[in-house]
């Protein structure tokens, strides 16, 4: 199990969790780019993006609304936010395991790449 996010969820590494449920974990990313920035993952591995199948789908809405809860509880609801996955190499994904960002507090950049 090398995978950093399997760790987080089994609680072999460290990390500030914010919210879980059953499908679910959310925590602050190690090395934020904004005054709130959350990782929103699946308990479950699952790779990337692409590796979540039709079925699985549920599980993307469950992750924007933990992430729309935890916006609310972070004071930014109002203010704005984003919502980030990113998906490969080109997409910029570093963690091999679907994660979405939760970015907001400040201006963020209009540039989308
Ligand atoms: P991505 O480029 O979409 O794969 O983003 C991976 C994110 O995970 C980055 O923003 C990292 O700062 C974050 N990250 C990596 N390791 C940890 C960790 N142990 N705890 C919290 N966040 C992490
Ligand atoms: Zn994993």
């Amino acid at each position: 199990m090398d995978c950093v996010f399997c760790q987080i969820v089994a609680g072999k590494i460290p990390s500030e969790i914010l919210y879980q449920d059953e499908e679910v974990i959310a925590f602050r990313d190690i090395n934020p780019q904004a005054p709130t920035h959350l990782i929103i993952i699946p308990k479950r591995h699952i790779p990337s993006l692409i590796h979540l199948s039709e079925a699985e789908s549920p599980l993307a809405g469950h992750m924007i609304n933990a992430a729309n809860e935890l916006a609310k509880k972070e004071g930014i609801a109002e203010s704005g936010y984003r919502l980030v996955i990113n998906c490969g190499q080109e997409g910029g994904q570093l963690v091999p395991h679907l994660h979405m960002h939760l970015l907001g507090g400040r201006k963020l950049s209009s540039a989308l790449g």
